[in-house]
């Protein structure tokens, strides 16, 4: 095998997206999957008009959208009551951000980045576990479980959560939130989908738990989320987040969540973590990106969205540093990649956790938050415009963060 340019290591919508993104910018890519197959596990994913940009762009919005659905509403409603407390119109939402707002089968667009590799010539490689990274002057290299090296200009670390570049890296530990997902889908057949409206995307949220439903594979199936607090987690037990703890969580909840429940997959369960906010994601020639780089909790549903823009911004930054007889000079496209995205991802990384916060309010807070949510306007792009426009290049590009409302200010 020939050295590549670029050795990215993970093969889940971050190590493709990017993969992908600077193939398309004339290097030569490897990518290394630790897993036997490519695959994504989960059901729905969001991808809001700052991703479905991003596709358009490497030409793969219409195939997205032919797999997936362009619902026409966002709703929150409160998960005791059941009341509606806000919405966004997604097709007015599409005009203000110039691109639609898109749910889709987690592997439909696992799928959609892994034929665009293929198609464009990324070199994917399949049981390749990397235990080891070391920079080597000019470039960078990986040690596979086999004791195998692949060496090459500059290595992107696309591994995930529980990475191992992370930990040689930056040394810090996933951050548990106490919170665990189920997943599932509904078959369009059944009853409780015929009652569905299936153009909407809806969050009932809830003291300690909130609940997610929007339609799939053009109406073929609907997909559930029941996310809660784990009392098991917060005793500090070892087996938190059991099936058991599901149904006692949603004890309060309106008919229509409880309802719900039972089609959530039981026999798997995601809990949630997060990292603090880590700054340095370049190190010499080896680089973060993707969940390794910035894992959210998913609560603004931005994790696969961050990493897909990791890829593109450093796809155009190698496009800015690109010889013509088609060397990159490495260090200014790394420099401009480190000087953008790491405080973009913190402001994701942390709004995610206030956002969650303020859906799991409980009591007196409860009604503050109902109080103020009911009294937005639909059409307030005040919460939306820092995140859904296109994404910055460069630090001044980054748009100003929103004004929060204080809960005590509900009358
Ligand atoms: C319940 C839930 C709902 C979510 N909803 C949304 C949403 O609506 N919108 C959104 O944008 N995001 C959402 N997210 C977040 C999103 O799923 C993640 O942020 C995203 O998938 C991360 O992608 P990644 O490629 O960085 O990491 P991963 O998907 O974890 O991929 C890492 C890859 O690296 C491989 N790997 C790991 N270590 C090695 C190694 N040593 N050698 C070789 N390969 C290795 C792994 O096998 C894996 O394939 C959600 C997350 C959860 C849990």
């Amino acid at each position: 095998m020939s050295q590549p340019d670029v050795i990215v290591v993970g093969g889940g919508l971050g190590g493709l997206g990017a993969a992908f993104s600077l193939t398309r910018q004339g290097l030569r890519v490897r990518l290394l999957e630790r897993a036997p197959a490519f695959g994504e596990v989960g059901a729905g994913i969001q991808l809001a008009p700052n991703c479905t940009r991003i596709l358009d762009d490497y030409g793969l919005l219409d195939e997205a959208v032919r797999l997936g659905v362009v619902p026409d509403s966002m709703v929150m409603r409160d998960a005791v009551d059941g009341s509606e407390l806000t919405r966004l119109d997604l097709r007015d939402l599409e005009k203000r951000y110039g691109y639609p707002y898109l749910v889709i089968h987690r592997s439909d667009l696992h799928g959609l980045l892994l034929r665009a590799c293929e198609r464009v010539g990324v070199e994917l490689i399949t049981d390749a576990p990397v235990t080891s990274y070391e920079n080597t002057g000019g470039g960078a290299r990986v040690t596979l479980s086999t004791g195998e090296t692949h060496e090459a200009g500059v290595v992107i670390a696309a591994d995930g959560l529980h990475s191992l570049a992370r930990e040689l890296l930056v040394d810090d530990e996933p951050v548990s939130s106490a919170y665990v997902a189920y997943r599932g889908t509904v078959p369009a057949e059944l009853p409780r989908v015929r009652s569905t409206d299936l153009g909407e995307v809806v969050v009932y949220v809830g003291p300690s738990c909130h609940f997610v439903h929007y339609g799939l594979r053009g109406g073929e199936l609907l997909n559930q989320v029941a996310v809660f607090e784990s009392p098991k987690a917060l005793a500090g037990q070892e087996d938190w987040g059991t099936p058991d703890e599901l149904d006692a969580a949603f004890a309060r909840t309106c008919d229509f969540v409880r309802d719900g429940l039972p089609y959530m997959w039981r026999d798997k369960w995601w809990r949630m973590f997060d990292r603090e906010p880590a700054m340095t994601w370049v190190h010499d020639r080896i680089a973060l990106l993707g969940d390794s780089a910035h894992p959210p909790l998913q609560y603004i549903a931005q994790g696969a969205i961050m990493a897909i823009e990791d890829g593109w911004v450093l796809g155009e930054h190698i496009a800015r540093n690109r010889a013509a007889d088609g060397t990159v000079d490495w260090d200014p496209a790394l420099t401009a990649y480190q000087a953008v995205r790491p405080e973009h991802c913190r402001r994701v990384v942390t709004t995610s956790r206030k956002w969650g916060e303020l859906w799991h309010l409980d009591g007196v807070p409860r009604e503050q938050r109902n109080t103020l949510l009911r009294a937005r306007d639909t059409y307030d792009y005040s919460f939306t415009d820092w995140l859904y426009g296109p994404t910055a290049l460069t630090p001044d590009q980054e748009p100003e963060m929103f004004t929060p409302i204080p809960l005590s200010s509900a009358s």
